[in-house]
């Protein structure tokens, strides 16, 4: 499988290359030549076959001879060991619950396939790889936890000093090792500008192999595929395809899912669950695509003003307008719909919603208001101990850490402080190569 720039400016890459790269040279992101179909006696039988053996029957056609398949075997098994249920909630509304893993969040999905993958494309490289990125909570996280002691690749994290939670701090900060936090005395702009002035200096690049691990990398889009599958095997209404909703920033989640769609996945409609950053649902309407200033809300790692991973999306359905519409639309959800759901669900229920899953299940709710024959699964994409305080505030339910976090909250934290700019930046990772 090769794949070309969404901008059409650079060679084809295979899926080596376009993971090792990130973006395309000429800043376009890299989509699949072609979309590779799963054999339909698959879908049938899909509850008779492994979560692993099934993520790597989808995975294998991308990544085609770059890894082989015994390797690709083991990152797949290492990428999807721990549980992915689908629970009902109500009777026709399920929660795909894709917090079960080390840092609570469905990235952990994106990040251990990635990691893995560079960890396995650098062993026998000499020059050692920098990933680097910048985090407002969830990403930081989980790509902390997957490239945790990866030999070949050094991780530097920056993130905003006093805006990411407790739990995602103690995430970020305390693994050492490889991987290094950078606590920048500013906000995620500050730090997401330092960044992007990394990548675009010839000088440092020409020092240090710099990537980034955000979600236009091939190798943490295309995974997140996997566990629409194991949605659709766990589905009990076979007669009747799922309307899927998706809590959607970057758009990197719901287009993995439209992917799948596409290689054959049985789904009768996808919605783009949004909070008030609405550019998609604008978009659906319109059909202009206008970038705004991203707004801060309750589900914040859905705060995107300019989604980047959209532009695939558009692909896949061949800038086809009608195709994408009949698929696909997009709700905009305010903070306090977001609240009063979390407590309605809660109290009628007995679920407990993260401010993001909660989006996604109110998109649902009134889409299937108007489709009274359908039934849908939302995606839950973060534990709800990670967002206490809307939980707490509308549940009144007091969240325990779970146990598997305690030890994480005994761990001190290591950081370097550093001041906004890009010369600190600079400075650090030309001194650390
Ligand atoms: C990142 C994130 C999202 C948004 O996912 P995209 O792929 O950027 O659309 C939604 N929910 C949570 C909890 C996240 O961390």
């Amino acid at each position: 499988m090769n794949y070309y720039s969404t901008n059409k400016q650079a060679p084809v890459a295979d899926f080596r290359e376009a993971a090792i790269k990130g973006q395309a040279p000429d800043k376009g992101l890299y989509f699949p030549e072609s979309i590779p179909q799963v054999d339909p006696e698959m879908i049938r039988n899909l509850p008779a076959i492994s979560n692993e053996e099934i993520a790597f029957r989808v995975i294998q056609p991308y990544v085609g001879a770059t890894i082989d398949e015994e390797n690709l075997y083991r990152i797949v098994s290492e990428t999807v060991n721990f549980p992915i249920p689908l629970v009902p909630v109500t009777d026709r509304i399920s929660s795909l619950e894709l917090f079960h893993g080390p840092t609570l969040a469905f990235k952990d999905i994106g990040a251990r396939f990635m990691s893995r993958c560079l960890g396995y494309f650098t062993k026998d490289r000499k020059e050692k790889i920098t990933v680097l990125v910048a985090t407002s909570g969830d990403t930081g996280g989980a790509v902390a936890n997957g490239f945790f002691n990866v030999e070949g690749v050094e991780v530097v994290i920056l993130y905003p000093s006093g805006k990411v939670s407790p739990v995602q701090e103690k995430q970020l900060t305390t693994l050492g090792h490889n991987i290094h936090a950078l606590e920048v005395a500013g906000s995620f702009d500050d730090c997401q500008a330092m960044v992007k002035q990394a990548f675009a200096d010839q000088e440092l690049t020409q020092k240090l192999f710099l990537t980034s691990a955000n979600s236009i990398n091939v190798a943490r889009w295309l995974p997140q595929q996997f566990y629409y599958f194991f949605a659709y095997k766990q589905w009990q209404h076979k007669e009747q395809p799922p309307v899927i909703a998706v809590p959607s920033g970057n758009f990197g989640n719901i287009c993995a899912g439209i992917l799948a769609m596409q290689s054959g996945l049985p789904v009768k409609h996808f919605i783009a669950a949004c909070n008030v950053n609405d550019i998609v649902s604008d978009y659906l309407s319109s059909e202009i695509l206008r970038p705004k200033e991203a707004v801060p809300t309750l589900s914040n790692a859905m705060d995107v003003g300019n989604p980047s991973n959209f532009i695939r999306i558009l692909e896949i359905f061949n800038h086809q307008f009608p195709l994408l519409k009949e698929k696909l639309s997009a709700a905009s959800i305010t903070d306090a719909a977001t609240e009063e759901v979390i407590g309605e669900v809660f109290r009628q229920f007995n679920y407990i919603l993260d401010p993001h899953g909660a989006v996604g299940y109110l998109a649902l709710a009134n889409y299937l208001k108007d489709h009274p024959a359908e039934k849908g699964i939302f995606l839950e994409t973060a534990h709800p101990v990670k967002f206490p305080d809307a939980v707490e505030r509308n549940t009144k339910q007091v969240q325990l850490i779970p146990a598997m976090l305690e030890p994480l909250m005994q761990q001190q934290k290591q950081s370097i402080f550093m001041a906004p700019g890009y010369q600190n930046l600079k400075e650090y990772l030309w001194n650390k190569s």
